[in-house]
């Protein structure tokens, strides 16, 4: 079980440094430039390929790290994986309820760990609609509104 704990780790740890790596890539099909160091100069808002043709994206976005790790949760889910495991008919594995149970929660955790350390899926409503608001009010904390009353500090 450790054996299995510890690559899980090493495997996200892979692709959390594959993110922070930070490579960009052409976005059209015909160029293959790639490059970390990208030019500051940029055209509508996207950085400019040395191609001419295409904009530089992100080869491995925040959004394909956060999917990578639902997707190690959801193998990991031991209730989804034995109902998986019941309807495919493939009696072949037989998986020992608790002990099996007790790895995957262990394995699940860990994904969760990594899950939570990224803020992608959180969302902050105040900084959402913090256009949306009128000047005067703080989300959270609204605000009472300034009046002033006339020959109060006379
Ligand atoms: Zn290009």
């Amino acid at each position: 079980m450790d054996h299995i704990y510890n690559t899980l780790v090493l495997f996200m740890r892979k692709f959390v440094e594959k993110y922070y790596k930070g490579w960009y890539i052409c976005e059209d099909p015909a160029c293959t430039y790639r490059e970390r160091a990208v030019s500051l100069k940029l055209e509508k808002g996207y950085l400019v390929c040395a191609c001419k043709q295409g904009v530089m994206m992100r080869e491995y976005t925040d959004s394909d790290l956060h999917l990578q790790f639902n997707y190690l949760l959801y193998v990991f889910d031991f209730v989804k994986q034995q109902e998986e495991h019941n309807s495919s008919g493939n009696a072949k594995v037989e998986l020992d309820g608790d002990k099996a149970k007790l790895g995957f929660a262990r394995l699940s955790n860990a994904v969760n760990q990594k899950l939570k350390q990224s803020s992608y899926s959180e969302i902050r409503l105040c900084e959402l609609f913090s256009e949306l608001m009128p000047k005067q009010f703080e989300f959270g904390r609204p605000t009472v509104p300034k009046t002033e009353y006339p020959g109060r500090n006379e």
